[in-house]
């Protein structure tokens, strides 16, 4: 993976001036809904379309997918609109069935990623293959396992390829359906400057309503491209019905999305500081984040001492707290007193929380 300047050759092929876009339905439902989404996106800024043919379900008897009927009618839609066509593939037969219908553009989904057995086996089924292939992130956030993943394909001489961030999965409810966690596509970004990094809004948000504000954050990150769930009528879809968008909301969006284009030299500034300045931003989001759920902790931990009549400041505690914090804080280039600034800070807010629960 030495010399990846060659894969970003893919990319420059479809000579867009804007972000490369995927659209289409979660999965394929019929032939007729296939074909109508497919010619909806014709003539926009759409270049690939995309639709399930096998369907991934966490639990079973859900709907799994059309299966290789499905295949015939991404042919159709290609034939009537001239879109590439694209679907996932998550075993060697699937390969097998995607190459003899002549689909454009493969994807490994988010579960398949997490098992280097199972992308071998398609990276096999691959191999000298010059179909674009792309790879989501592993549901896990796990940098080696998807940058492994990219390997395993790559030394199947596979050159066109390409990631799709989707974001990950996590216990705890968050207002995303997968946490986007940014700062591991950001520091894939940077190791691997040359892959196109593509950002699934759609599984990220799992809501409709969220999609255009991290399609944004995706552009503002430099994001080369974006892959959207698109659906004729997507309240009644068969799969992902609560985030997928029409076609005209899609349209929509191309319209007030702001794309940063690389232009000239003078503007190479602009670029490279919107792009830190947007990973900056991520870093002050989980900054609140975090200390949102300690403050949470440290109301809890109020409960507990109005309980027993507990004395909120205990100072054994906090010096404890201090003197291991300054010691991390040199280890991550931070001087003592910001660091002392910084806790004191978290400190008193907590304590002001715990008043007010003690007090009530
Ligand atoms: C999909 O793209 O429809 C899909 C199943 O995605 P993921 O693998 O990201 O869950
Ligand atoms: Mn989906």
């Amino acid at each position: 993976m030495e010399n990846n300047k060659q894969m970003r050759t893919w990319l420059d092929d479809f000579k867009l001036d804007h972000p490369l876009v995927i659209a289409g339905p979660c999965s394929a439902e019929t032939e007729e809904q296939v074909l109508n989404i497919a010619n909806e996106l014709k003539n926009s800024d759409v270049s690939i379309f995309r639709a399930g043919i096998w369907k991934p379900r966490t639990r079973p008897g859900g709907f799994e997918g059309v299966g290789a009927i499905g295949l015939k009618w991404l042919q159709k839609a290609k034939e009537e609109t001239g879109l590439l066509m694209s679907t996932e593939v998550a075993t060697a037969a699937h390969v097998q069935l995607a190459l003899e219908h002549d689909i454009d553009v493969l994807w490994i989904g988010a579960r398949t990623a997490a098992n280097p057995f199972a992308v071998q086996e398609i990276a096999d089924a691959l191999k000298n293959t010059d179909k674009i292939v792309l790879l989501k992130n592993p549901v896990n956030p796990d940098l080696s396992l998807w940058i492994g993943g990219l390997e395993r394909l790559y030394n199947a001489n596979i050159k066109k390829l390409g990631v799709i961030h989707r974001g990950f999965s996590t216990y705890e409810k968050t207002k995303y359906r997968n946490n986007p966690e940014w700062q591991v596509a950001i520091d894939f970004q940077n190791r691997f400057p040359d892959v196109p990094l593509i950002c699934d809004p759609s599984h990220i948000t799992g809501k409709r309503d969220m999609i255009h504000e991290v399609c944004q954050q995706a552009l503002d990150l430099n994001y080369d491209g974006l892959i959207i769930e698109t659906h004729i009528d997507p309240d009644n879809a068969w799969s992902d019905a609560a985030q997928q968008v029409t076609p005209n909301t899609l349209k929509q969006m191309f319209v007030d999305l702001k794309v940063r284009k690389e232009t000239d030299e003078a503007d190479d500034y602009n670029i490279k500081l919107a792009k830190f300045r947007a990973q900056i931003d991520v870093y002050d989001d989980k900054i609140l984040e975090i200390t949102g759920n300690r403050m949470k902790i440290a109301d809890e931990i109020g409960l507990l001492k109005k309980e027993k009549n507990v004395a909120i400041l205990q100072n054994k505690r906090w010096n404890e707290i201090l003197g291991k914090m300054i010691l991390e804080g040199e280890n991550k280039g931070l001087s003592e007193e910001f660091v002392l600034k910084l806790f004191k800070a978290i400190h008193q807010e907590s304590i002001n929380h715990q008043e007010k629960i003690v007090n009530k």
